[in-house]
């Protein structure tokens, strides 16, 4: 089956990613308001019943801020792991009880025709995952809070034909910038954020012909510019030789407005 990804929202301000065959569609984070969902959706003519859960990578606002309303508006299902939902089920979250759903770490589920795996990364949240995701012979991984590429997390990274992977900043733009100290140390550590070099480094080690679609994600709206995040990109793979034969399609996940749609053809 043909499976259809478009990036809703990317970045330190909200998350949302869907993804879809022809009958059903999930999301993974919901980072953005439920309006804003909807809408998106809409323009692309998927319609909120479509949607069968949404999966939830942690606790960070910029990946929860519409559950609450999807949950209780649309009852859509919404999934992670036991540890998650106990930072994220607050007094004051008002989640519909009916949609919570507990899913163990690295045992595949299947939800929407989809066989789903969360696996865990580094980054300072309560517990954070990733998602691998498969259908047929199509593997899609999203990893986009991590501080670095955890032995555990690295094996679904290199699978994916598909890969979101966050990069956050751009080092200069970060030292130079006017974060303070404990925060700048706090996205730069092994439990932060990403930066663009991290990525590129680890992109040109695991590069190869099955892995058809990179997104780079998560940028910085403070520390980072797409041009920044390419250019790096660029550069690392010329310095370690590697000549992007065409086989790659490379694209930086905008902010706030929706990525063309990437469809994977079984
Ligand atoms: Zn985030
Ligand atoms: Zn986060």
């Amino acid at each position: 089956m043909n499976v259809n990804f478009c990036s809703l929202s990317s970045g330190s301000s909200g998350n949302c990613y869907y993804l879809g065959n022809e009958f059903h569609g999930i999301l993974i984070d919901a980072g953005i308001s439920a309006t804003s969902i909807r809408k998106f959706l809409k323009d692309m003519d998927i319609t909120m019943q479509t949607i069968m859960g949404v999966l939830i990578t942690h606790n960070h606002i910029d990946h929860i801020r519409g559950l609450e309303i999807l949950t209780r508006k649309n009852s859509i299902p919404a999934f992670t792991t036991h540890k998650i939902w106990e930072s994220i089920l607050t007094p004051q979250r008002k989640i519909s009880r009916d949609c919570i759903r507990e899913i163990p770490l690295q045992q595949k589920f299947h939800l929407a025709g989809f066989d789903i795996e969360a696996f865990p990364v580094c980054h300072d949240a309560p517990e954070t995952v990733g998602f691998h995701i498969c259908s047929g012979e199509k593997k899609i991984t999203i990893a986009t809070d991590l501080g670095h590429i955890c032995q555990t997390a690295a094996p679904y990274i290199k699978e994916a034909n598909l890969l979101v992977i966050e990069s956050n900043y751009d080092e200069q733009m970060l030292v130079n910038g006017s974060y303070p100290h404990y925060l700048k140390a706090r996205i730069h550590s092994d439990h932060g954020h990403l930066g663009n070099h991290q990525t590129s480094v680890f992109l040109a080690d695991i590069i190869n012909d099955s892995l058809s679609h990179i997104c780079l994600a998560h940028l910085s709206k403070n520390n980072n510019t797409p041009e920044k995040a390419l250019q790096t990109l660029h550069q690392t793979f010329s310095e370690k030789g590697i000549n992007l034969n065409g086989q790659q399609i490379i694209s930086i996940l905008n902010r706030h407005i929706p990525s063309e749609i990437i469809r994977l053809v079984e």
